[in-house]
């Protein structure tokens, strides 16, 4: 740290913290990942236990969840290291240590009631029960205050919820859900206990990445009023508030993946011979390298810097999207690069990187496709002008 309270070097004990996690990924999650077949979509379920068990005793379990559930209580900056190093494994989507870590409930239930608290944070965080966010419909996700057709009827003491979500994660193992719903006044955010009546994992729906979405469906699925979050008609207003948390995560995923691919193509690239010489000493793959080392470094100081301003109660909105948004491709040029550097080896499954390829194509779309990102930019950039209407267009 400098005399003016600035620097650009990690304190010891967020060295230690980044260590910590990188040596467990290394030494506990690398194996166990090679230890399945390479046709495997994640790790199978006894795995994650023995892994999570390992997680716990050394104290890296649900690290961004609030300390008074249980959580590690992280702050943001310290979330981001911890998340970057947490990624650096095939399976890290959807979450980092591909759930060793635990699994952190959906996170606008911190805006829930004492009750809800209760009942679905903090056991989520002791027991590592997972929960399911729905948002997304058959009509589209990208603008849900429109898009959504679920509704969800007051009926007493109750709520009655009719329609389908589609491509939701972790529903079919998931003990509860976040339902986001058409109410009489807007879109509202409702629990939902799995196993409640009515309601179906009806399928999964196979994408991409190994991870695959599910669609869900509401047959007058009746549940206690007490289960709405927050105020009725208020549900988006409540997912934007926690959305730069869930961009923070995912931009620090791709710095953690884009700086593993580079590491291991790097590796190769002074072993590897052809025509008598290493690529390393061949101007076209140091230059795939050198643009690569650019993107990562950039991206980090994006990401760190995001998370920063949010630990000092910044408004984060503009910065969590350019984090994500920058993140997301730097570290999707870097993994194309450096398949291409290990030619074969780079879409062999014996080694994470044409995992990491489709998962980093997925995150193009999810927490914010590319273009919403951009347009949240672009206006913050333009203001009013961005969203005048073009005279030229009907
Ligand atoms: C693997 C996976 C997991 C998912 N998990 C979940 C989950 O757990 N919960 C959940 O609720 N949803 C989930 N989703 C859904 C995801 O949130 C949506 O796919 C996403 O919001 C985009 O919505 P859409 O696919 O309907 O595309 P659309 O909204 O129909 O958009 C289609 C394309 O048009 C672009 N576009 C839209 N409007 C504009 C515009 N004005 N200008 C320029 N371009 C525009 C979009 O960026 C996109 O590229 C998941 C999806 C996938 C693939």
């Amino acid at each position: 740290m400098s005399e003016t309270g600035f620097g650009f070097e990690l304190p010891p004990h967020l060295v230690t913290l980044r260590d910590t996690v990188e040596d467990f990924v290394r030494d506990e999650i690398v194996p166990a990942e090679r230890s399945i077949p390479p046709e495997a979509r994640g790790m199978p379920s006894d795995l994650i236990a023995r892994l999570q068990d390992k997680a716990r005793a050394i104290g890296l379990w649900c690290l961004d969840a609030p300390e008074e559930y249980g959580g590690g209580g992280l702050s943001s900056l310290e979330f981001v290291i911890a998340a970057e190093a947490g990624s650096k494994h095939r399976f890290c989507f959807p979450q980092p240590g591909g759930g060793a870590f635990g699994h952190p409930p959906p996170i606008v239930l911190y805006s829930g009631t004492a009750e809800q608290i209760e009942r679905y944070v903090v056991p989520s965080i002791r027991n590592g029960w997972y929960g399911f966010t729905a948002i997304a419909e058959a009509t589209g996700g990208s603008d849900p205050a429109r898009a959504i057709r679920t509704t969800a009827a007051r009926d007493g003491d109750s709520y009655v919820i009719n329609g389908t979500k589609m491509w939701i994660t972790h529903a079919d193992y998931a003990r509860y859900g976040v339902v986001y719903a058409r109410t009489e006044n807007g879109i509202s955010a409702f629990v939902v206990d799995a196993g409640t009546p009515g309601m179906e994992v009806v399928r999964s729906l196979p994408v991409l990445r190994d991870h695959w979405p599910t669609e869900v469906r509401f047959d007058n699925c009746r549940i206690p009023a007490g289960n709405l979050i927050g105020a009725e008609g208020k549900g988006l207003e409540l997912a934007g508030k926690w959305l730069q948390r869930a961009r923070l995560l995912y931009a620090a995923r791709a710095v953690g993946i884009a700086e593993e691919s580079l590491r291991i193509a790097a590796d190769w690239a002074r072993e590897r011979e052809t025509f008598g010489a290493a690529l390393a000493t061949r101007q076209a793959i140091q230059f795939a390298v050198a643009e690569s080392r650019i993107d990562v470094n950039a991206a980090r100081w994006l990401v760190w810097e995001a998370a920063w301003k949010h630990d000092r109660d910044e408004d984060i909105r503009l910065q969590a999207t350019i984090a994500k948004a920058g993140a997301v491709d730097a570290a999707s040029r870097t993994v194309d690069r450096m398949i291409q550097i290990m030619g074969a080896m780079g879409l062999s499954r014996e080694l994470p990187l044409e995992a990491w390829y489709r998962d980093l194509r997925t995150a193009k779309i999810l927490e914010g496709s590319s273009e919403m990102l951009r347009i949240f930019i672009a206006r913050a950039e333009l203001g009013p002008a961005a969203s005048a209407r073009n005279p030229k267009q009907t």
